[in-house]
């Protein structure tokens, strides 16, 4: 157990009907008896774990508000370290009133993340059970928060586990052959050892391939939607935000800069930049505009291209085709519901994934989410299933892969079979390090550095 016993405030800055203090560490009963008074006169270093009271809450002599206080003792509760929880009145004022009280009382500011890094130091979560619990604080889409809570239940951590574990058990057969070669220890047969070996690799990159999907789901894709003036750009916007964002007018080249916003297509978070029309131009102010466009449309992880199907195909829209056909994109050919003039075929021979939609009334929106779902690759995923969920994952997955290589190739070569046990275990090491069982300190504060003070 920690030494400094920490408070802060476990709900969300801001008002709310209620907002709860929480306190974590040996002292956390002691300091709740000294700035909690129970209505019944209950004697509060008495109550039992996962009690609670009502009562009336002090700064020394000063009454601040009254509200719950909650009691979990060592080692039941979310630190696995006795914790007082203190729910007051909502709101900034009150709430930081609390939580002064509670450092007048002898507790101390908590870092960001502690809570939750003392449940992982006292054994209580995993590592990436506690990068799960982040996750679902910042989760976007409903789909994120089933993947992040996937994590937290430790989906990814049982996956890694089975592959630690039959490592474990090649790297002990191997040792034991090696030592005791007088012992009946049955032979390690070199192609067994390979398949189970090219096994564990075809499991980690699996897992590995989970990565860029699980990532978009968190984060979101950054789209662009892109096109000439006046084919509907800004109406698509608004019908992915659900709300009016961009102004929608008849003007061609009103859309001059560049209007950032997360919207969910089905379960997919897109970053949407609505971009200036890409044309050639004369106005200087429109061509910054449109050159930052082409820059955008480059760099994105997705184009949503659009087209006016009333219209004819233009030099700019063929200019735009051009553009986009090495990049992750979807031609929306809109204003279905008008009659359509545009070369549809055309656009099909020059791109792979062509939709027809009406930004207007939202018919083809469910296609549109489809293909976007099938180009991402989040079509096939499992959002409980487990799923690598960050950089530092990633890199421990990817090390342990190469060591798991590195040894089959090691078997080919005819490497010493003490040489390749060292490997395995680097390969074990890796993933040791991923699980949390033997990160460095510097790993471990890096990821609760990421959490928000009072988880
Ligand atoms: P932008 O310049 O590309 O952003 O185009 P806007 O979104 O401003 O739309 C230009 C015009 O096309 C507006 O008058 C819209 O009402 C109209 N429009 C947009 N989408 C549709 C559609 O699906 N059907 C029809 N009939 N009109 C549309």
């Amino acid at each position: 157990m920690s030494e400094r016993t920490i408070a802060a405030i476990a709900t969300a800055q801001g008002i709310g009907g209620i907002g709860i203090i929480r306190i974590s560490g040996d002292d956390a009963i002691i300091i709740a008896q000294r700035i909690f008074k129970s209505i019944t006169n209950k004697d509060i270093s008495k109550m039992k774990g996962y009690t609670a009271t009502y009562g009336h809450i002090y700064d020394g002599s000063t009454l601040i508000d009254s509200g719950v206080l909650l009691v979990y003792l060592a080692p039941n509760s979310y630190t696995g370290e006795n914790v007082a929880e203190i729910s007051c009145h909502g709101g900034l004022y009150v709430t930081r009133r609390v939580l002064r009280a509670a450092f007048n009382a002898g507790a101390s500011m908590a870092e960001a993340g502690e809570f939750t890094k003392r449940a992982f130091l006292n054994g209580k979560i995993g590592l990436t059970e506690a990068e799960g619990i982040m996750d679902i604080i910042s989760a976007k889409g409903e789909q994120s928060s089933r993947a992040a809570l996937g994590a937290m239940d430790g989906a990814l951590r049982k996956k890694i586990d089975a592959i630690k574990n039959s490592l474990i058990v090649i790297a002990a057969h191997l040792s034991a052959w090696a030592d005791y070669p007088e012992d009946d220890i049955p032979d390690v047969s070199e192609e067994k050892l390979s398949t189970e070996l090219s096994q564990n690799v075809e499991s980690l990159n699996e897992l590995l391939s989970t990565y860029d999907a699980g990532r978009v789901m968190r984060e979101g894709i950054d789209t662009v939607i892109a096109g000439k003036p006046n084919v509907g750009k800004s109406t698509l916007m608004n019908l992915l935000s659900g709300y009016e964002r961009s102004i929608v007018t008849n003007i061609p080249g009103t859309t001059r800069d560049i209007i950032e916003d997360t919207v969910m297509l089905g379960e997919i978070p897109l970053c949407l930049s609505d971009t200036a029309g890409i044309r050639a131009t004369d106005d200087p102010v429109e061509s910054i505009g449109v050159e930052k466009a082409r820059k955008r449309v480059k760099n994105a992880d997705l184009v949503l291209a659009v087209f006016d199907s009333s219209q004819e195909l233009s030099d700019d829209d063929r200019e735009l085709i051009e553009l986009i056909r090495s990049c992750p994109s979807v031609a929306v050919i809109n204003k279905s519901d008008l009659k359509t003039v545009i070369d549809i075929d055309y656009i099909k021979s020059r791109l792979d994934n062509v939709v027809m939609i009406s930004a207007k009334s939202g018919t083809g929106a469910s296609e549109l989410e489809r293909v976007v779902s099938k180009i991402i690759g989040t079509s096939g995923l499992d959002p409980s299933a487990a799923i690598i969920a960050n950089e530092r994952q990633r890199d421990c997955a990817v090390r342990a892969r190469d060591f798991l290589i590195e040894a089959a190739n090691a078997i080919v070569n005819g490497i010493t079979l003490d040489a390749i046990t060292v490997i395995i275990e680097d390969a074990v090491s890796a993933l040791l390090e991923l699980t949390g069982e033997r990160a460095t300190e510097e790993v471990v504060n890096s990821v609760f550095s990421h959490f928000c003070v009072g988880k």
